[in-house]
């Protein structure tokens, strides 16, 4: 595996079908990780940011309430001191002071000491210069107003300033009450302030409690030399109204960004909350807790974020981080996954070509290695390659062998035409030459007629070996073509044809003597084929075959219909079962039989061969044929002679038991009806005697052609023997046979022979009975001439019974 390959896989971690899924999957994985951490940072960084915004908006917040209530304790000192440095203040001159310095203040009021003598005459001067009934009172849990008992002194409000109404009421006692008698008392040493305990700010004119108004009373005491010594000449007092105090130029309480809350730690029943911003708190562990002071009463400030405050800082970098990190991540392990995906699909492809390289490399190898090896193995033929000038470059075994070089000889060092006889090379130039009507080179004639004829006949060379003898050798020179096509040398394929030439002369000499021989030979001998389908034909056939069939003898080599055709048809299913039966039994056919010739006529003919099995199913047989038309004309008279009765000319007792044979077979196998006629002549002796036994002989004869006048065509007449006779009748029963039998008997005894006489004769009949023996038959006729004979002779006996 190349190591693109070995690569791809280890990063597959298994296999380089998943590897691209991997690829893309640790990458998706490590794109999310470190978008991940990238939103956590940012969210970190933004919790920082938060917390440190958070930080210095409390910071400011608590800068700037601190600053108000310094601001507050400034002020009301300066309207102390103001009054601490003066002998009398009008109300005019309080007015005057005082109004400036309501700000953030809901008023300010000055309570002068008044001890319980001066009481009276001061309520008078009070109500005098105000205008107004005033006296000096308390105010009940109800609310109610009533005049304040008597005490040691008062502290009732005299002048009292604010912006829009007397939040102080005229006369109010501030001895007289539990919890600001205590506040005087914690505001009675020089320069110092006190703060009441939360109040709730009455509403004057409604006479109820103001909404949402909780309120404070800082009270500092003025000095001077008429009051006694340790007691206060007065007090000052500025009230004042802590959400005015401390939301005052601040924006609305919807766009806050802190939740403000402001706790009094020395409530009785635990810390007592006396503002409270009340807008929403943004979910965040954002806290901020800092002690106030005002005057001598601590305060506890406690500063959160409002839900103003996170929408004004929301922060969506976190999860857009997270979510580009995301898509940047998604998008990295699709292009990663298309990237390793076609990486691999090339990586497949290029080793799967490399495969079919190497397995076309290795059937080239294999291709080139069979061909060397049927170079080698050709060690009958000689291979041997040229460039275009014909210096050899391949030089087989067959040529080494053929030609006695080696080819390490050969190679580069041979030219072809140096391997072939110099005088046929100049031969063959010239006639080149001639024939192309320009002048051809000897070595150029080795390769002329490919140049020209794109290929040529493997043409008879001789040889050059290298011991100098010479060798006949079939040469086919071709060109050798590259792939466009181009010619890049020759190819020369030599086979040795000196053994061929000696054998096909070897069998020339035969075929002549075989020529010799047969014509020699009366009739002729043959080679016939008879092959599996019913086809034959005569491979080889003499001249001797003309003769006996009159029919083309190169026909023949292709067909031997003609000559069945030229067999007789009586002949001729004979001989093609005879045929079939050698071919069949592989038994020696012989035959003889007739042939219809055009010219010679009817001929007969007398075959002999032998078979044998063939290739493919067919039979040979060698054999010979003769006309043996004469030695069967010889025959026949022969037969005839051996049938013939001498004397008289009809056929002889061999001949009637032949055909009585012949014929009984017939009408047993066919049930046709079968007769015989018997007759002898009577009293033959006596001519004998009388005439002479040439007379005798001449009865004989003439008795014969009367009895042959009266017969049918399909009768038989021999002679058995001395002067008796018998007359085959096929077809006939008894009862015809009868009637010939008296046609013959008259014609016999009804015309006297010349010289000699009447002539009678005795005759028996006996028609064939189905199952009877020849000699049953002709018994019964023997007996029924002897019946006649014993009858007086002259007659006809009819059939025995
Ligand atoms: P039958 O038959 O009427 O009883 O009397 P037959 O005289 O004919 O009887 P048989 O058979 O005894 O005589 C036959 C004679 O025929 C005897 C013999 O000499 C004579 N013969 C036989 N062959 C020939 C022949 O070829 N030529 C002549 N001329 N005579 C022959
Ligand atoms: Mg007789
Ligand atoms: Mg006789």
């Amino acid at each position: 595996m190349s190591k693109f390959g070995v690569r791809a896989r280890f990063l597959g971690l298994c296999s380089e079908g998943v590897s691209a899924w991997a690829v893309a999957l640790v990458a998706l994985v490590a794109g999310g990780l470190l978008s991940a951490t990238l939103a956590l940072a940012a969210h970190t960084f933004y919790k920082q940011q938060l917390r440190q915004r958070f930080e210095l908006l409390a910071s400011e917040r608590y800068s700037r309430i601190a600053e108000r209530f310094d601001d507050q304790q400034q002020r009301l000192d300066g309207l102390r001191r103001f009054f601490s440095f003066s002998n009398e203040i009008t109300p005019r001159e309080f007015d005057g002071y005082a109004r400036p310095l309501l700000q953030r203040t809901l008023a300010y009021a000055w309570a002068p000491r008044v001890e319980a003598a001066q009481r009276a005459d001061f309520e008078q001067r009070t109500s005098a210069w105000l205008g107004q009934g005033y006296v000096i009172r308390d105010q009940d849990a109800q609310g109610n107003w009533q005049p304040a008992p008597l005490r040691d002194h008062y502290f009732p409000v005299l002048y009292t300033q604010s912006a829009d109404q007397p939040a102080l009421p005229y006369g109010l006692d501030l001895a007289g009450q539990g919890a600001r008698q205590a506040t005087l008392a914690r505001a009675l040493e020089p320069g110092s302030m006190a703060v009441s305990e939360p109040l709730q700010i009455m509403d004057a004119e409604a006479g109820r409690p103001a909404a949402q108004a909780r309120g404070l009373l800082m009270v500092a005491p003025v000095f001077s030399d008429a009051a006694p010594h340790g007691a206060a000449a007065g007090y000052v007092m500025a009230l004042l109204n802590l959400r005015e105090l401390i939301s005052d130029g601040l924006p609305a309480l919807a766009d806050d960004n802190l939740v403000v809350r402001i706790e009094d730690p020395s409530g009785l029943q635990g810390p007592e909350v006396v503002f409270d911003s009340q807008n929403e708190a943004a979910p965040l562990a954002l806290a901020s807790s800092q002690l106030l002071h005002l005057a001598d009463h601590p305060f506890q400030l406690l500063v959160r974020p409002s839900v103003a405050f996170l929408k004004a800082n929301r922060s969506s970098a976190a999860l857009t981080v997270g979510l580009l990190g995301g898509l940047l991540s998604l998008l990295l392990s699709a292009l990663l996954y298309s990237l390793f995906s076609q990486r691999q699909r090339a990586l497949t492809l290029v080793e799967q070509r490399t495969a079919e390289l190497r397995v076309s490399e290795q059937s080239l190898r294999g291709t080139h290695n069979q061909l060397r090896s049927v170079l080698d193995a050709a060690t009958q033929v000689a291979i041997i390659a040229t460039n275009l000038k014909g210096v050899v470059s391949t030089f087989n075994a067959g040529a080494e062998r053929m030609l006695g070089y080696t080819a390490s000889e050969a190679i580069g060092q041979l030219r072809l035409e140096d391997l072939v006889l110099p005088e046929e090379l100049s031969q063959r130039a010239h006639a080149l030459s001639q024939r192309y009507g320009r002048c051809i080179a000897g070595g150029q004639a080795m390769f002329a007629e490919t140049v020209q004829e794109s290929g040529a006949e493997p043409g008879e060379w001789t040889l050059l070996r290298a011991d100098n003898s010479h060798l006949l050798a079939n040469m086919l020179v071709t060109a050798m073509l590259d792939e466009q096509g181009l010619w890049v040398g020759y190819l020369a394929i030599c086979i040795d044809v000196t053994e061929r030439r000696r054998v096909h002369e070897a069998l020339a000499a035969r075929d002549r003597l075989l020529e010799k021989l047969s014509a020699e030979v009366p009739g002729g001998i043959y080679q016939y084929r008879l092959d599996a389908d019913g086809s034959s034909c005569f491979p080889y056939a003499s001249k001797g075959l003309y003769d006996i069939y009159e029919v083309d003898l190169q026909q023949l080599h292709e067909d031997a219909t003609l000559v069945f055709e030229r067999i007789h048809p009586d002949d001729l299913d004979r001989v093609r079962r005879s045929v079939r039966y050698s071919a069949d039994h592989l038994t020696p056919w012989r035959e003889e039989y007739r042939v219809c010739l055009p010219r010679a006529g009817l001929r007969w003919v007398r075959g002999e061969a032998t078979p044998e099995v063939g290739d493919a199913g067919c039979t040979l047989w060698h054999g010979y044929l003769t006309d043996i038309s004469d030695l069967k004309g010889v025959e026949e008279e022969l037969r005839a002679l051996s049938v013939t009765d001498a004397l008289t000319g009809i056929h002889n007792r061999r001949y009637f038991q032949e055909r009585l044979k012949v014929e009984l077979d017939r009408a047993q196998r066919d049930g046709l009806a079968l007769a015989v006629i018997m007759l002898d002549i009577d009293h033959f002796k006596r001519i004998n005697d009388q005439f002479g036994h040439a007379v005798g002989d001449l009865v004989l004869r003439s008795l014969c052609q009367r009895i042959a006048l009266r017969l049918r065509r399909t009768d038989v007449f021999c002679r058995l023997g001395g002067e008796e006779f018998m007359v085959l009748c096929p077809g006939s029963d008894a009862e015809q046979a009868r009637l010939l039998a008296i046609e013959l008997w008259q014609g016999v005894r009804n015309v006297p022979i010349e010289g000699v006489g009447e002539v009678t004769a005795s005759f028996g009949v006996a028609g064939w009975r189905p199952g009877e023996g020849a000699d049953a038959l002709l018994w019964r006729a023997d007996a029924g001439v002897y019946a006649a004979k014993q009858a007086g002779r002259d007659r006809v006996e009819g059939e025995l019974t």
